[in-house]
């Protein structure tokens, strides 16, 4: 008998948590057939509403779910985390909620796994039912991500994903504060199939992540995967220098050619403008750079746990 473990990170997801059971459970015969036992992990990030409720309920009836509480939100990179952590089984899956990553894709994806890859991962091919704006920003997110990055970052990757336990292990060995998951599948690399899925509308309440939540996520997935922006900062020092070279030359040549009139007030204000506004710009990049340095050197365990069961 081989071990299934599904991570299920929960954030106010009270309606959705039993959906998923039922859902999850339509797979119940697959996993007989090909001798599969499974666990279920909720992990309830510091829900506010009755998640940790609803969970519990499950487990008087089966035993085979499991809770990890965290003591606040940590966000869903470390819900994942405390996920990888407490799997125990031989293949992992990770799956959201609220049903936006399908579980009857399972039996498809193990179907891979058995012919040999290491990992099964998941894109959607469409954003129906996402505003607009938002699929225009993800798409130049993922454009800008794979051209700086040396990780590759697949466009419309979730982190719905079936993985064997050396996988599981790999990921766990990266222990940084600051993780980018999807970054992070990619780093580790092993052979993966990609399969695709038209995109599914959440079953009940609403998207945890808002447009400036995700603007913040993908300044730290390229902080985290690339340090492309320090040499930009660097590059435009060189270039301002090479500007203001040949502006002193300039200056110098005409003052000896043409005298001292004290025209070129207004240039002044605009390059000494123009030059602090690149310098401050290029310190703030260098900045969150050290700001990223300054939380991992701190050590800080990735999630607390207020109850387990
Ligand atoms: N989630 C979490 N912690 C958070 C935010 C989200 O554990 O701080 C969970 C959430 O409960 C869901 C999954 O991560 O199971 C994906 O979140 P959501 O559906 O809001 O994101 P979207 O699908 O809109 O990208
Ligand atoms: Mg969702």
């Amino acid at each position: 008998m081989k071990l299934l473990s599904a991570i299920v990170p929960c954030y106010n997801e009270e309606e959705n948590v039993p959906y998923f059971y039922e859902e999850f459970m339509k797979n119940e015969d697959f996993f007989k057939k090909h001798e599969l036992e499974f666990e279920l992990w909720y992990i309830d990030d510091g829900s506010r509403d009755k998640t940790a409720e609803e969970v519990k309920k499950l487990i008087l009836k089966d035993k085979r779910v499991h809770l990890l509480s965290f003591s606040r939100n940590f966000g869903k990179e470390a819900a994942l985390y405390a996920g990888l952590e407490k799997a125990s089984g031989d293949y992992v899956a990770c799956m959201d909620a609220d049903l936006q990553d399908p579980p009857s894709l399972l039996p498809e994806m193990f179907g891979y796994l058995w012919q040999g890859y290491d990992t099964v991962a998941t894109r959607r091919v469409t954003r129906r039912g996402e505003p607009l704006i938002r699929s225009f920003f993800a798409r130049m997110f993922y454009k800008l991500m794979n051209k700086i990055s040396e990780t590759e970052i697949v466009d419309g990757a979730r982190d719905f994903r079936l993985m064997t336990r050396q996988v599981v292990d790999a990921l766990l060995s990266m222990k940084e504060y600051n993780r980018f998951t999807k970054g992070i599948f990619g780093w580790v690399g092993y052979r993966t199939k990609w399969i695709e899925f038209e995109n599914v509308e959440r079953k009940k309440g609403e998207t945890k992540w808002s447009f400036w939540k995700l603007f913040m996520y993908s300044l730290e997935g390229i902080t985290s995967f690339s340090t492309a922006p320090l040499a930009f900062a660097a590059f435009m020092g060189v270039l301002f220098c090479l500007f203001s070279f040949g502006l002193i030359i300039f200056t110098i040549v005409r003052k000896a050619l043409f005298g001292d009139p004290t025209s070129g007030w207004p240039s002044l204000v605009c390059i000494i403008s123009l030059v602090s506004g690149v310098q401050l710009f290029c310190l703030g990049i260098v900045g969150e750079y050290l700001a990223k340095t300054y939380m991992e050197v701190k050590n800080r365990p990735i999630y607390l746990v207020k109850e387990e069961i």
